[in-house]
């Protein structure tokens, strides 16, 4: 599973790197993904990060 961030939408609430810290992390006031590629428990806290993202702005490609 791929895991990209549309950093123009993103507003910068924290909600993902709180959820999810092992795939996303703040970089100043937006969010990065750290890493490329995600599986396993981690991949099921992201679907669950994307689905409440506020600004819809995290996509994930299986
Ligand atoms: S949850 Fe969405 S809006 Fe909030 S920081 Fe993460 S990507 Fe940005």
């Amino acid at each position: 599973m791929r895991v990209t961030i549309d950093e123009d939408s993103c507003i910068g609430c924290g909600l993902c790197v709180e959820e999810c810290p092992e795939v996303f992390e703040m970089d100043d006031d937006k969010v990065r993904v750290k890493t490329g590629g995600v599986a396993g428990d981690v991949a099921d806290s992201c679907k669950g990060v994307a689905e409440n993202c506020p600004a819809e702005a995290i996509q994930i490609e299986n």
